[in-house]
């Protein structure tokens, strides 16, 4: 009997799936196929990470935690937090343990808004923001940003698209696809507009360890943005843990009570056995981040060289592991551009429209991975710009 897809609700069926999937399916059965497309650190978690999680298992810790995470490592993520981004949070009522950043961005959009509600959502951005405010019953309310002024929003930017109806400011910085950061400067311009207009800023940190030339600021630890700031980050990128599903949120504790209620029903609490892992992360992992930072730093700088060379203009990001060059010297849209490499040179970029329509005549390239891939990903995408 065929399945109804009128058993889905109308909001779900009209959601669009992600533009980054649809690549990674259209390499199924190809061989030899270099991607730049994915959005995870190449290296394997550190083995002491590794090591405490199988530890952890050998000592029976097999049961759930606290809804909110381990004490312990809620305590290890704040002191963290404070270390590095002179934010102080109460473990006990301002930090929850997530599934991956992921879910704490589902969380804060579902905390925050009644139907109807807008967030304001920077493009081009990692493709979760505005599926999530929408199934929040929120209306992503799209800021585009551009290449003139690098990718970054503007103050002015934020308040034109502001309603009455604006609760929220959804930011990544470094961001996703783009690779460029706001200074603290232009951070403190955001941040007025969201004390001027009672908005909340939904934060997403997840790349702060990955700054390659500035020091970096989080906007919890501007001057009245710590009440009204839900911050996010996690261990997927730079502890290399993807796989092992683990975040946290740091917010005021009215805040984070009501995302508490949320996560407590959804979800109970994150893995156990990667809470264990994550806490050794924190408290012996700084050498792996540094090292791996250091690998990302010479990859960006290769990379950014040869795209130039290739004639695909490509500014140097701040952080993250994305280069966001530009296509439109090819004459082609992203789209085309991206299919057809995949098709003549088996190299996976992804299409600057899969984070929001501003991304159009853009490209997708992730330096997560190998000096020798790179190389070779270089080398072949000079031969197909070449054939064009
Ligand atoms: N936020 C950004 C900006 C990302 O790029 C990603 C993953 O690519 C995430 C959040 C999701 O991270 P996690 O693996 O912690 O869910």
């Amino acid at each position: 009997m065929a399945v109804k897809t009128n058993y889905l609700a109308k909001h779900v069926r009209a959601l669009k799936p992600s533009g980054i999937r649809k690549f990674f399916d259209a390499t199924a059965g190809m061989t030899g196929v270099i991607s730049l497309g994915v959005g995870e650190p190449d290296f394997v978690t550190p083995w002491n990470v590794r090591e405490a999680a199988i530890l952890s298992l050998e000592n029976g810790h097999t049961s759930y935690t606290a809804n909110a995470g381990l004490p312990v490592l809620r305590e290890e993520i704040a002191a963290y937090i404070e270390n590095y981004f002179c934010v102080a949070y109460h473990p006990e009522s301002e930090v929850i343990v997530t599934v991956g950043a992921s879910e704490a961005i589902d969380l804060a959009m579902r905390a925050i808004l009644d139907p109807g509600d807008e967030v304001l959502v920077v493009e081009p951005c990692f493709v979760s923001y505005a599926p999530l405010v929408t199934l929040a019953g929120g209306k992503p309310v799209i800021v585009q940003t551009s290449r003139e002024n690098q990718f970054k929003v503007t103050a002015e930017e934020l308040e034109a698209a502001i309603t009455d109806r604006t609760r929220a400011i959804m930011i990544c910085s470094p961001n996703n696809p783009t690779g460029s950061m706001l200074s603290k400067e232009e951070m403190e311009r955001v941040a007025s507009v969201a004390i001027k207009h009672d908005l909340v800023v939904i934060s997403d940190e997840i790349y702060a360890e990955l700054v390659y030339d500035e020091l970096y600021t989080s906007f919890a630890a501007l001057e009245g943005m710590r009440e009204r700031t839900i911050l996010i980050s996690g261990f997927s990128k730079d502890l290399a843990m993807t796989g092992w599903r683990l975040g946290f949120v740091c917010a005021p504790k009215e805040i984070i009570s009501g995302m508490l209620k949320i996560h407590q029903y959804a979800i109970m609490c994150a893995s156990t056995m990667a809470q264990y892992a994550a806490l050794e992360g924190l408290k012996t992992g700084r050498k792996d981040v540094n090292e791996m930072r250091r690998s990302y730093r010479e990859r960006r700088n290769f990379i950014v060289r040869s795209l130039n060379e290739i004639g695909l203009t490509c500014p140097k990001p701040e952080g993250a592991f994305y280069t966001f060059p530009c296509i439109e010297s090819t004459g082609m849209s992203s789209e085309e551009f991206a299919t057809g490499l995949l098709q003549a040179e088996k190299v996976v970029v992804v299409p600057g429209t899969a984070f929001g329509e501003g991304g159009e005549g853009f490209v997708r390239c992730s330096y997560a991975t190998s000096m020798a891939q790179l190389q070779e990903a270089m080398n072949r995408m000079k031969h197909y710009v070449a054939t064009l």
